[in-house]
């Protein structure tokens, strides 16, 4: 019988398409205030980054404060709409 492997981190997706502003957004589960844009990685760490052709597909960053890796997709999204247009 074949064993499924499970990850013990909880790996969060979020669109940033969904939600709006800067791509500013509070962790799924502390609620901790995490913006992509802030490059002092105080509040998060960067895990891991997925590029298509030469645009940034995804972003696995982990929140700082509880632990919790969220997956960030919808870039193509923001560029294209920019929020302040
Ligand atoms: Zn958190």
């Amino acid at each position: 019988m074949k064993k499924d492997v499970v990850k013990k981190v909880k790996l969060q997706t979020l669109d940033l398409s969904s939600i709006d502003g800067d791509g500013s957004f509070p962790c799924p589960h502390c609620g901790t205030l995490i913006s992509p844009d802030d490059e002092t990685e105080e509040f998060y760490t960067i895990v891991d980054t997925k590029v298509v052709g030469d645009e940034l597909a995804e972003l696995v960053i982990r929140c700082g404060t509880c632990g919790t890796v969220t997956a960030l997709t919808g870039f193509e999204h923001v560029m294209a709409n920019p929020p302040n247009s």
